[in-house]
């Protein structure tokens, strides 16, 4: 049994991540998909047993490519500096469109 463990959009993004599965030992295939608004798309599929160590692979990868935008946005602790913070879910807030953050460094807790 195989499951997908990620939908790329382009060839650079299947490429980058079947680079990282293979650095990490996991045999992938690819299958052809089509996305919800008609794009094509390419599903990254392991095999069942494979399929938790992928994840957390390409979770990984996620928030390593999350860090490097922050970076880019300046977006960091006011205290510390630390580009390392969680989203904090407020309604109240979101409501208002300010976006809560906590750093997990420090503990401190920012908007934007
Ligand atoms: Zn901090």
């Amino acid at each position: 049994m195989t499951k997908i463990v990620a939908t790329c959009f382009s060839a650079e993004e299947v490429r980058e991540l079947r680079a990282l599965l293979e650095q990490g030992q996991i045999p992938c295939e690819t299958q052809a998909g089509t996305g919800e608004d008609g794009f094509e798309t390419t599903n990254l599929l392991v095999a069942e047993e494979d399929y938790e160590r992928a994840c957390g692979i390409i979770e990984a990868r996620e928030t390593a490519r999350e860090v490097v935008s922050r970076q880019l946005r300046g977006l960091r602790c006011p205290r510390c500096g630390s580009v390392d913070f969680n989203y904090v879910q407020d309604p109240l807030l979101a409501a208002k469109e300010v976006t809560a953050m906590k750093c997990r460094h420090c503990g401190e807790m920012f908007s934007r």
